[in-house]
């Protein structure tokens, strides 16, 4: 096709699409967001783009290119990136509490700025309705709306791709989305003055990475069942870790813990872009949450089922305000927080940034594109791992391309 995207196609070539929608945005109507076998969502071009929306996908596509700028405010940590605060905390609500993924922070957050008027919506996802699981962008104009999005869904989500409808409109709006969508959404904010001031407050979580569909079917047949023959399913949430529950038709239901979805069948469907995230940490969004638990070497909690507790990360001084605002108005309870305990509580986030040059390395020697990562620290991270670790790594990169596997 005349016109196709030299952004897109290197993207392609790489395998280095995250799925957040951010070149849908740039040219709507000429690229759309669709499932691709194994089920993931990725551009596909319908007409010919012009140069400048070419350039434009260049400059912001978080499979080309993140860079991470930080200011005189905040503290600029090797491996958790810029931030002002550290906290662990959980909503005051205890229905938000349970109901959320970790502690409910991000809810209870969202749930106040549409209370005092700050947003008059919330950009966020939701568990679709005629495909439990997977993920639809919708806006939540009330506390009820927030508190149906919340938990995490181990899904592709495309939170980008619509986003025109709401930055062309005369309203505010806050953002939930995966770090990598934060990241697209603060590059585009940079050229396009619409962005901050439609959505001013950008939240994202700690992210491991997106499992593609087929990772949600191969969790319903394990636990015995199938899509055709479910009506709801939660990842989690309804508890912390909160199990993976699959609601069928006639109303019962069928579980299955934690350790085991996400651990024995979602974490092995992730996308390639997510084995090379330098940003899992959501290092552009006003403020992130995670998972606050005392874990195993390999990130799983400590405990079978207990109430849920956020790590907070406030990043920029917005999302500093909106931490203490919240606390003030008895929407979050807050505890201090050490960074250096962090290392501990998610060895999943650290061993992939210790590993992540070799795996970079693994790829460029044999010619396949990697995204541009500036000020992510990539250099000072690997020197925190071990020659080992990072030989095992560049090795068994170089073995995936040869298998054909990037
Ligand atoms: C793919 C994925 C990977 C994750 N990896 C980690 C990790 O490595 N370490 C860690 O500590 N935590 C991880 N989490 C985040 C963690 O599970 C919690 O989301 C986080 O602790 C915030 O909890 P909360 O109770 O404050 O959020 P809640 O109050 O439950 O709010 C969750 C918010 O996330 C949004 N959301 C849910 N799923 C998606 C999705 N697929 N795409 C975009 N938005 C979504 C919801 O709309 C909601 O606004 C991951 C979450 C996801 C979705
Ligand atoms: S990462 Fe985002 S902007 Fe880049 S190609 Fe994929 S959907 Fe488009
Ligand atoms: S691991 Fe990184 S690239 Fe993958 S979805 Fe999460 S933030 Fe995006």
């Amino acid at each position: 096709m005349k016109g196709q995207s030299k952004a897109l196609k290197r993207v392609r070539r790489g395998n280095l699409c995250s799925g957040c929608g951010g070149c849908a945005l740039i040219a709507p109507g000429k690229i759309a967001m669709t499932y691709e076998t194994p089920g993931y969502l990725r551009p596909t071009q319908k007409s010919a783009l012009t140069a400048a929306e070419n350039e434009r996908i260049a400059r912001i596509c978080p499979g080309l290119r993140q860079e991470v700028l930080v200011s005189d405010k905040q503290h600029d940590d090797v491996l958790w990136g810029p931030f002002i605060s550290m906290h662990t905390g959980h909503a005051v609500n205890p229905r938000l509490r349970h109901s959320a993924s970790s502690g409910g922070v991000l809810s209870a957050i969202l749930t106040h700025l549409l209370e005092t008027d700050q947003v008059d919506g919330v950009i966020q996802n939701f568990a679709a309705q005629d495909l439990p699981i997977g993920n639809v962008t919708r806006l939540s104009r009330t506390a009820a709306s927030v508190l149906q999005a919340a938990g995490s869904r181990y899904a592709p989500s495309a939170p980008l791709e619509e986003l025109h409808r709401h930055i062309n409109s005369k309203q505010r709006f806050a953002f939930v989305g995966k770090p990598c969508d934060v990241a697209a959404l603060r590059a585009l904010a940079k050229e396009d003055e619409r962005i901050n001031a439609r959505i001013p407050v950008m939240l994202s979580f700690f992210c491991a990475g997106v499992p593609s569909l087929s990772g949600g079917e191969a969790v319903l047949e394990k636990m015995g069942t199938s899509l055709d023959k479910i009506s709801a399913f939660r990842f989690r949430g309804n508890g912390w870790p909160g199990k993976a529950t699959a609601t069928l038709i006639d109303g019962s239901t069928l579980e299955m813990s934690y350790h085991d979805s996400w651990g024995k069948v979602l974490s092995r469907h992730v996308q390639h872009r997510c084995k090379i995230c330098a940003d899992g940490t959501g290092a552009a969004a006003d403020l992130v949450c995670a998972d606050a638990w005392e874990c195993d070497e390999q990130g799983y909690p400590l405990f079978e089922e207990q109430e849920g507790t956020s790590l907070i990360v406030a990043r920029t001084p917005l999302g500093a305000t909106l931490l203490a605002k919240a606390k003030d108005a008895k929407k979050i309870s807050l505890e201090s927080f050490d960074s250096s305990r962090l290392t501990r509580m998610q060895p999943g986030q650290f061993g992939r940034r210790r590993v992540l040059f070799a795996r970079l390395s693994g790829l460029r020697i044999l010619g396949k594109p990697v995204p541009k990562y500036i000020g992510l620290h990539i250099m000072s991270a690997a020197r925190l791992g071990t020659v080992r670790g990072n030989l095992k790594n560049f090795l068994g990169m170089v073995r995936r391309v040869w298998q054909k596997q990037v």
